[in-house]
């Protein structure tokens, strides 16, 4: 089941587009789902997840985004529980 709406929120106020992509981490041979996105926060999205990555809070490996209607539910895993949490209140650009 993947979320309705972009994983981002800006000063606690959650992006209300539909989601167009998928966030994934990829590891090896494995692809990690980690969030979703719209096409205006992709961006924002990625440099996050370095940061998070660096941090240790998600694991390091190639973030990659796809559209998110080519995404099938068997070769991505990962579901809405182990999403990270991308507010970018105190997201310094
Ligand atoms: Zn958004």
């Amino acid at each position: 089941m993947l979320p309705d709406k972009c994983s981002i929120a800006e000063q606690g106020k959650h992006c209300v587009n539909p989601p167009e992509f998928v966030v994934s981490v990829k590891v090896d041979e494995d692809e990690f789902m980690v969030g979703v996105t719209c096409q205006k926060h992709k961006q924002i999205v990625s440099k996050k997840i370095q940061i998070l990555q660096g941090e240790g809070k998600i694991p390091s490996g190639k973030v990659g985004f796809s559209p998110l209607k080519a995404v099938g539910t068997d070769c991505i895993h990962g579901n809405e529980e182990d999403f990270v949490q991308l507010d970018t209140s105190n997201f310094k650009n």
